[in-house]
């Protein structure tokens, strides 16, 4: 990332969400498709998104993540973002919905509980799997907008929607929100998780991958953000929890990876001794992480409610 900070930058880009000020931050060139994405700053939600916010899905569909890897190969350990959904699952619900459910891992457990469950996601492989896990037609391949249409047009609403690792990829917040609430029925539970831009070290972390930048993330939340945006968005009683989702085990050999690569990859001499240096004290480095991220973890896990009387979205009347 470039460091042409401008806060009093004169152009102004409204907020996604609130519609209020911004202030421009940072500029990132995506090694993916070159462009270069602008950051903005929300004075009124706080909320930070990339301009310009345009999908593309190629992100998706090129294997140009690990991550996406690890959901076709149905081997993905539980994702630990989503944990505190089980500590307090709440006892009335019956059926769920998981919003970009990947391999079914969420849904899986929610039906182990008992809950009648369902998924969608834009990514076929990832469908296939968490049908294998689930049951035939449990996931399909779709998107929010045209689910939350035909859930709508059919009647039908759901004790709990999640959405883990979803957000942070949206182009239009509000209506990702506001498509989310005519899914969960009135005083049913929505629950998700999103990366913690004030993670420990985030700058150095995104350094090491281009995951956090669009066109894969375009908007970018710390927990107060969040707070505001639920509320804005009309939902009640928040529950906010930072929760770091990489063990000390895991953290020294994403590290001792990242280096090893460094080091194949690294022609100068002095660097690759210095990477060699590193790799040795790969699992001191990767304690000192592992204190800090304990401190300021990765990961954001909310849950709220939808009112159980009828409210809009920023006070206006929806339904
Ligand atoms: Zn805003």
């Amino acid at each position: 990332m470039n460091s042409d900070k401008s806060p009093d930058s004169a152009d102004r880009f409204l907020c996604p969400f609130c519609h209020g000020e911004t202030l421009r931050g940072a500029s990132h060139v995506s090694p993916h498709n070159s462009v270069r994405y602008l950051l903005h700053h929300c004075r009124n939600c706080l909320l930070e998104h990339w301009t310009p916010r345009k999908v593309d899905l190629t992100i998706y569909t090129d294997h140009g993540f690990e991550a996406y890897e690890d959901y076709h190969s149905g081997r993905r350990s539980f994702p630990r973002w989503a944990e505190p959904l089980f500590d307090q699952l709440p006892r009335d619900v019956e059926s769920a919905v998981d919003i970009g459910c990947g391999d079914g891992a969420v849904l899986k457990r929610l039906q182990l509980t008992g809950v009648s469950v369902t998924g969608i996601d834009l990514d076929a492989e990832s469908v296939h799997v968490a049908n294998e896990r689930c049951g035939a037609g449990t996931c399909s391949v779709t998107t929010l907008e045209p689910f939350a249409i035909e859930s709508r047009t059919g009647g039908r609403s759901f004790d709990l929607v999640t959405f883990f690792e979803v957000l942070e990829h949206q182009t239009d917040p509000l209506q990702f929100l506001s498509d989310i609430r005519s899914l969960v029925r009135p005083g049913g539970w929505v629950a998700g998780s999103v990366p913690n831009r004030n993670r420990f070290l985030a700058t150095l972390d995104r350094r090491f991958g281009d995951g956090d930048f669009p066109p894969h993330h375009f908007l970018w939340f710390s927990p107060s953000t969040l707070g505001r945006m639920i509320g804005l968005a009309g939902f009640i009683e928040a529950e906010i929890v930072e929760t770091e989702s990489v063990t000390y085990v895991e953290l020294t050999a994403k590290l001792k990876v990242i280096l090893s690569r460094s080091i194949a990859g690294e022609k100068r001499l002095f660097r690759s001794l210095f990477y060699r240096l590193m790799l040795a004290l790969a699992p001191i480095a990767a304690g000192i992480l592992h204190l800090g991220r304990l401190r300021k973890p990765s990961h954001i896990f909310f849950r709220f409610r939808r009112p159980p009387m009828s409210h809009g979205i920023s006070g206006t009347a929806s339904e």
